[in-house]
């Protein structure tokens, strides 16, 4: 077996004392590890028991990584942003259209400062395993690849920091097409603000893990859906960067799909000398014979895959993107965990 981790999200950061149990059922359930899913709400104004779930689940044995969940929405994620809220400006505009969207430029100044002031803010004060880079992606990205792409799709941001920037690194005037320079603009500066939390967090907690997970799409010789992170090998080379994960896939596609992603993410993780991660549905849709997870879940351990995660804890019960047999869901995946997860991992 060569699973070292297995863990799901959690969202539940309000009390200790009932955190403690949920934490116990995700051992029950073979889990080793815990992601807590922090919204920009859930940092502001619930930091005092942010660092003491954090000590009851490292006490029990469990990895905690923090999600910068939803920031800004710039990260993936259902929570409101708090700095959207309260900035008119620093918003990702359509290159087509001139609108402001509802997503930060994470190149602005503004920005860049709150988050990682968050980030510096989490190294200090929460005695957490690592961070978690939780799908980042620039705003409108495609939702669906096909195979012949669309040279008529909007892009974002061309705002009047990026329209600056652009010109100061190209000497020209920022396109309002997606041409070669502009893909590679944003994506140097969509890793640099990554890049440079990162460092800021190693330098205050240097055993911390970074993980980043990217989307799991389809990135070919024909279509790449242009969040931002679509090239895997230039996420993957950042030294700061530990492990290289990638996100769920739906259950509705072919299972070749599912392994075809496990090859690249391992393959580019080993290149880079990273672990590897992947991640699987465990909320709002479930393969119709519940069975299957267990034989993804192997699947990716024969791969060799280092780490698995679901997204979330019970099957997302009792949210509105909970899958339609959640808690049946929640023991399946507990099953299969408790089928790959290394003997020496477990917690006893
Ligand atoms: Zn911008």
């Amino acid at each position: 077996m060569s699973v070292k981790e297995t863990g799901v999200s959690y969202y539940g950061l309000s009390y200790p004392e009932h955190a403690e149990k949920d934490f116990k059922e995700m051992i029950s359930h073979n889990c080793n590890a815990v992601i807590l899913a922090l919204s920009e709400f859930d940092i502001d104004f619930w930091f005092p028991n942010i660092i003491e779930v954090t000590k009851v689940a490292k006490n029990l044995g469990l990895k905690v990584y923090l999600d910068t969940w939803g920031i800004g929405k710039w990260f993936g994620g259902e929570p409101p942003s708090i700095f959207l809220t309260n900035n008119p400006g620093n918003r990702q505009v359509s290159a087509f259209t001139g609108e402001q969207l509802p997503a930060v430029c994470f190149n602005t100044k503004a920005f860049k400062e709150y988050f990682y002031r968050i980030c510096e803010k989490l190294a200090y004060e929460v005695d957490a395993d690592g961070f978690f880079w939780d799908e980042p992606h620039y705003a409108l990205p495609k939702s669906y690849a096909s195979i012949t792409g669309g040279p008529g799709d909007d892009w974002a941001c061309r705002c009047d920091t990026c329209k600056q920037k652009f010109r100061e690194e190209y000497n020209y005037k920022m396109p309002r097409m997606l041409t070669k320079e502009v893909v590679e603009f944003r994506e140097t500066n969509a890793l640099r603000i990554l890049e440079v939390a990162s460092d800021k967090i190693k330098a205050i907690r240097p055993a911390s893990k970074i993980v980043v997970c990217v989307h799991a799409t389809i990135n070919n010789y024909y279509v790449k859906e242009n969040r931002g992170y679509d090239n895997w090998d230039k996420v993957a080379k950042v030294n700061s960067f530990d492990v290289f994960s990638t996100t769920i896939i739906s259950y509705k596609l072919p299972r070749s799909y599912f392994k075809s992603i496990t090859q690249q993410t391992i393959d580019v993780a080993k290149k880079y000398g990273k672990e590897s991660q992947r991640w699987l549905m465990n909320y709002y849709q479930e393969p119709d014979d519940l069975s299957e997870i267990k034989e993804i879940v192997h699947l990716y351990n024969d791969m060799g895959t280092d780490s698995l995660f679901a997204w979330t804890y019970r099957g997302g019960h009792g949210t509105v993107l909970a899958a339609p047999r959640a808690l049946e869901m929640w023991k399946m995946l507990g099953d299969a965990y408790g089928e790959v997860l290394d003997e020496k991992y477990r917690i006893k």
